[in-house]
């Protein structure tokens, strides 16, 4: 918080600096461009960022602000703070309502479509001349006054758009702490992995859109009234991918990234002007090195030189209490039942009919050899994959058709064959996506969601170990870190998908430990697993899979005896005179 107001007098010191210096109005215009466009440009920080969408249309948002103070005021003689909230309500709209009929798409897809949406907003800017007044824009657009004072003057102008900056500034720096924060990065991480721990990854990227919008909104409202004249040419696709690069170059990561990278592109021409002709050459160029450099941008390489520095904050492991993950078991109905589910891809039958019950309080485990359909199983009972057919029950609710997220919901939890963490996320980051899961009987705060976390962590034993960037951590370390997400979110039934794969003795040897701990707590666990060994030693009861068919169920000593199981993983036709 020190840190924080340290900043922030730096910043109303520089932005007052004004006042005792002598500026040419021309300077503080290119002051005045830097603060609106840098509060745009932190739009961009949220929505690319901190969520990962890429959005080629921020020009519009900014351009729909300017727009609606720039009518408001002109045409229909409103107050400026009237259509300042009418600036960042239509830009909100505008984003949410973009945002929530395109963000199913990705990559590229959205790309497109924003762009097409930016150039809608280009051609009717131009050409319905009665409403927008056309290519030649609006002029006269007064400042606004506050508390009765003009803001005429264009240093107090400056330092009016300085303080929306800052304030905007401490937001988006806030917000990766926040559930909705933390979600989005989890989303931009991997959202496979974030659905299925319970984010509503659609939701998340809408809101960051909203919130890059209305951003975006504010930027094009200061602006209008900051340069008094607007036209489509300040809000055309160009701009948009000026606000691109700049955070982008600044750094997408942080709020500070942002302000860097709009300071430094919109002073960066004004520094090379003397280069005349050859000027936009080496604008370019020095643009395009440094983004292919630095791709975290300049913040990020000076936060990471920073980190570099600084010594690992060390966690204090005594005071953390025990993990709960005690389930009361008042039902004796199966936890699970499996109605003749299907899963076809194309001709490939993976899931072939399978009907399974799963008791409440067991570990049951779900084996066969590759390709048998286990993982696609675990997708289905998840809702990764819909079921081609069949029907999925859970805890007495048909969950067939339900996302992932609501299914994590319910307290299924789950982890992968191939490890799905958020890897640039600390460890603790991680686990506390799973502890914030929709319905998760802990407290929503900032500290009980860590609480729950580092507990989780002490359970599989990596507490010590919370404040490290998980992607740097050894492949087994990983593994008990993905049990600690999904434990995180207390679930009563949770998905293994081949935890011992890729471990070592000792470490498999540690696995069946954790497992044993985690037997007699109401829990139920459904378990693929290869390493027999490890089957015999934790499950209560075993599925059989091959070819995606049940081909044996019952006690592990029964079934590991079992000769369609043996001629199953031996390979060997299971009838017939082999
Ligand atoms: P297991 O986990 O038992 O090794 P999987 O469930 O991964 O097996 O795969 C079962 C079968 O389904 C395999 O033949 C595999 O090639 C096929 N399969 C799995 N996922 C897909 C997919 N997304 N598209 C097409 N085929 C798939
Ligand atoms: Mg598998």
């Amino acid at each position: 918080m020190k840190k924080g107001l340290l900043v922030l007098c730096l910043g109303v010191l520089l932005a007052i600096v004004p006042f005792f210096v002598t500026i040419t109005p021309y300077v503080l215009n290119i002051f005045m461009q830097a603060a609106t466009y840098a509060i745009a440009v932190l739009g961009m920080t949220v929505v690319l960022g901190y969520a990962g969408q890429i959005n080629l249309a921020q020009a519009t948002f900014f351009g729909l602000g300017a727009y609606a103070v720039a009518l408001g005021t002109i045409d229909l003689g409103l107050n400026f703070w009237i259509t300042l909230l009418m600036a960042v309500a239509v830009s909100t709209i505008a984003g949410f309502v973009l945002g929530l009929t395109t963000l199913r798409l990705k990559g590229h897809y959205l790309a497109m479509i924003t762009i097409s949406f930016q150039q809608i907003f280009d051609l009717v800017l131009n050409n319905w001349i009665d409403f927008t007044h056309g290519p030649d824009g609006i002029a006269g657009i007064a400042r606004p006054s506050l508390f009765g004072y003009a803001m005429a003057d264009d240093r107090v102008y400056l330092l009016f758009c300085a303080l929306v900056l800052y304030g905007a500034m401490f937001l988006v720096w806030k917000l990766p702490q926040t559930r909705t924060g933390r979600a989005m990065r989890a989303v931009r991480e991997n959202e496979l992995a974030a659905e299925v721990t319970g984010i509503d990854s659609l939701k998340v990227k809408v809101i960051a859109f909203t919130m890059s919008a209305a951003l975006a909104g504010i930027g094009g409202a200061l602006y209008a009234s900051g340069f008094a004249y607007i036209s489509p040419d300040n809000f055309n696709f160009a701009r948009s991918i000026e606000f691109l690069t700049m955070v982008l170059l600044g750094g997408a990561q942080s709020p500070f990234g942002g302000a860097l990278g709009t300071g430094l592109l919109i002073l960066l021409p004004e520094w090379l002007r003397f280069l005349k002709e050859i000027y936009l050459a080496v604008y370019g160029i020095a643009v395009i090195l440094i983004m292919v450099f630095l791709p975290a941008g300049i913040w990020g390489l000076i936060t990471a030189r920073l980190a570099r520095l600084r010594k690992p904050v060390p966690v204090d492991t005594a005071g953390i209490p025990k993990l709960d993950i005690d389930v009361a078991i008042t039902n004796p109905a199966p936890i699970l039942r499996l109605d003749n589910v299907q899963k076809h891809f194309g001709g490939v039958r993976a899931v072939d009919g399978i009907s399974l019950e799963v008791a409440r309080g067991t570990v049951h485990a779900l084996i066969g050899p590759n390709g048998s359909g286990k993982t696609t199983l675990l997708n289905v009972l998840n809702g990764i994959y819909r079921a081609t057919a069949g029907a999925v029950e859970f805890d007495g609710v048909n969950i067939t058709d339900k996302t992932p997220h609501e299914r994590a919901g319910y307290g299924i939890g789950r982890t992968f064959q191939n490890i799905r963490l958020f890897p640039t996320m600390s460890v603790v980051e991680n686990v506390m996506v799973g502890a914030q899961r929709p319905n998760n009987p802990i407290g929503t705060g900032y500290a009980m969601l860590r609480q729950r976390a580092l507990s989780a962590l002490q359970f599989v034993g990596m507490a010590e170990h919370a404040e490290v960037i998980v992607q740097s951590l050894p492949y087994g370390h990983q593994r008990l870190v993905e049990i600690a997400r999904a434990l995180a979110g207390h679930p009563t039934f949770l998905l293994l998908d081949e935890p011992a794969a890729g471990l070592n003795q000792t470490e498999k040897h540690a696995l069946a430990e954790l497992l044993k701990r985690l037997r007699g707590h109401g829990l139920t666990i459904f378990l693929i697993e290869h390493d027999i060994g490890l089957i015999e030693n934790v499950s209560d009861r075993i599925t059989v899979l091959n070819f995606g068919k049940k081909i044996a169920e019952g006690d592990p000593s029964y079934v590991l005896r079992h000769p369609d199981v043996i001629a199953a993983y031996l390979g060997e036709p299971s009838h017939g005179a082999a």
